[in-house]
C-alpha cells in the first residue's frame, strides 16, 4: 500500500460494473484513495463495502444529481464509467444508449467543467468503426461509421460525440480531461457467464456456452478479429492516467488495447474449447458441442453490422504513460476461466 501526502477523493459513477469493480478493487488494495462510488447495483462491489475508504451509494444516476454535483465539487477525479457497451443493446435498444452513455453523461461532464474538476471519460475502440486493417490511431485515424439504418452505429456515434464535446470544453472552457479507449478488454468480473444474457459480450458468451456443454455460435463465420486486452493490464494503464505524472495525461487520448492480443472470432472459439477441456470435468467437451455460424442479423438484428478488425496502435501510450501489456491472450483467458469456475466450487 502507498501512502499519499493528500489522499486523492475520485467519483467513479457505474461503479459497479466490469472496469469499475475492478479498479475499485485494485485502489483499495494498492492506495489510500477515498473512493465515492454510485451504481444502480453493488454486488460486484459487496466484498469491498466494510472497507473504510469506499463510500458505496446505491441508486441511479438519474435521480441522483444533487449527490453527484456535491462529490463533484469535492473531489479531486471523476470517473463516470456508466454506460450501455454491448451491441446487442446497440441494435435492439439504440436510444436507451443514447440516453445513458451520450445525455446522462453530459449533465456529468458539465458538472466537470462548472467546478473545474479532472474528468477522465471512457471513450471507446468502436469510435474508429470500419477500419481497413491499420491500426487505429488517435490523432490521425478516421472514424467511419455505417450508414443510418444499421443501429450498431449509435454507440460509436454517441462516444463520439461526446469525445468531441469533452475536447471542445477542454479547449475553450480549460477542462482538464483524459479520453481512454477501452480495445476489448476482458478477465475476471466481464459479464454473468452463468446466464445467458445477450448483452454479454464475445469471451463471456463463449465461456456460458462452453461451461453449460452447448454449442458456440459464430458470427458471419467469424473470420472478423479483435485485439482483446486482459483487466490486469488495464488496470495499470488507468493508474497511470489517474496518477498523471507530470501531466502526461492532461487533455489527451489514449488508446488502452494489445496489438498482441489479436484473434480471429472463430480462433477465439477455438482457443476457449482448448483450455475448457483442459479444466477438471471438461475433458471431453470437443465431442458434446459444436462451433456453428449464424448471420449477424439473424443474431442480432438487422440494424448489426461487423468491424472486420480492430488494432490499436499504443505508441502514445507507451511514450506518455511508460504503458505496454504484458499478459498474452493464452494466459489472460486461462486466469479468466479459472476465475468462473472457482465461483461454483
Ligand atoms: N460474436 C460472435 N458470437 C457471439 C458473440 C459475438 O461471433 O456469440 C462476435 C461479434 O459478432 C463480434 C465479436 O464477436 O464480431 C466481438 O463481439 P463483442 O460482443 O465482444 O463486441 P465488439 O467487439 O463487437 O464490440
Amino acid at each position: 500500500m502507498e501512502a499519499s501526502p493528500k489522499p486523492m477523493n475520485i467519483l467513479i459513477l457505474g461503479a459497479g460494473g466490469f472496469i469499475g469493480s475492478n479498479l475499485i478493487a485494485h485502489i483499495l488494495k494498492h492506495r489510500d484513495w477515498h473512493i465515492h462510488a454510485l451504481d444502480l447495483h453493488g454486488d460486484k462491489l459487496a466484498q469491498h463495502f466494510p472497507h473504510p475508504n469506499l463510500h458505496f451509494k446505491q441508486g441511479d444516476m438519474r435521480g441522483s444529481h444533487a449527490w453527484i454535483e456535491e462529490q463533484v465539487k469535492a473531489c479531486d477525479i471523476v470517473l463516470p464509467l456508466a454506460a450501455i457497451a454491448s451491441p446487442a443493446t446497440y441494435v435492439q435498444n439504440p436510444l436507451s444508449v443514447f440516453e445513458l452513455d451520450f445525455e446522462c453523461n453530459l449533465d456529468i461532464v458539465r458538472l466537470c467543467v462548472r467546478h473545474n474538476t479532472r474528468i477522465i471519460f471512457p471513450s471507446t475502440s468502436e469510435v474508429y468503426g470500419m477500419q481497413a486493417g491499420q491500426p487505429c490511431n488517435e490523432e490521425t485515424s478516421n472514424c467511419i461509421t455505417g450508414p443510418i439504418h444499421k443501429e450498431r452505429w449509435i454507440y460509436s456515434s454517441s462516444k463520439q460525440l461526446m469525445d468531441r464535446v469533452i475536447y471542445a470544453y477542454g479547449v475553450h472552457h480549460n477542462l482538464p480531461y483524459t479520453l481512454f479507449r477501452p480495445f476489448n478488454w476482458y478477465g475476471p468480473g466481464l459479464d454473468n457467464v452463468w446466464e445467458n444474457a445477450p448483452s454479454n459480450r464475445v469471451i463471456a458468451t463463449f465461456l456460458h456456452s462452453l461451461l453449460h456443454r452447448r454449442d458456440i455460435t459464430l458470427i458471419n463465420g467469424g473470420a472478423q478479429k479483435r485485439c482483446f486486452l486482459y483487466i490486469e493490464d488495464a488496470l495499470e494503464a488507468m493508474m497511470r492516467i489517474i496518477e498523471n505524472k507530470d501531466g502526461a495525461a492532461t487533455n489527451a487520448i489514449f488508446n488502452i488495447g494489445h496489438p498482441g492480443g489479436e484473434a480471429s472470432i472463430r480462433g477465439l472459439a477455438e482457443t476457449m474449447l482448448e483450455l475448457v477441456a483442459g479444466q477438471p470435468g471438461y475433458s471431453n467437451i470437443r465431442n458434446e458441442i459444436k462451433i456453428t455460424s449464424t448471420p449477424g442479423g439473424d443474431f442480432y438484428g438487422a440494424g448489426y453490422q461487423d468491424i472486420n478488425t480492430r488494432i490499436p496502435d499504443i505508441s502514445h501510450a507507451i511514450e506518455k504513460l511508460g504503458w505496454q501489456p504484458t499478459t498474452s491472450l493464452q494466459d489472460g483467458l486461462v486466469k479468466t476461466i479459472r476465475y468462473y469456475l472457482d465461483q461454483k466450487r
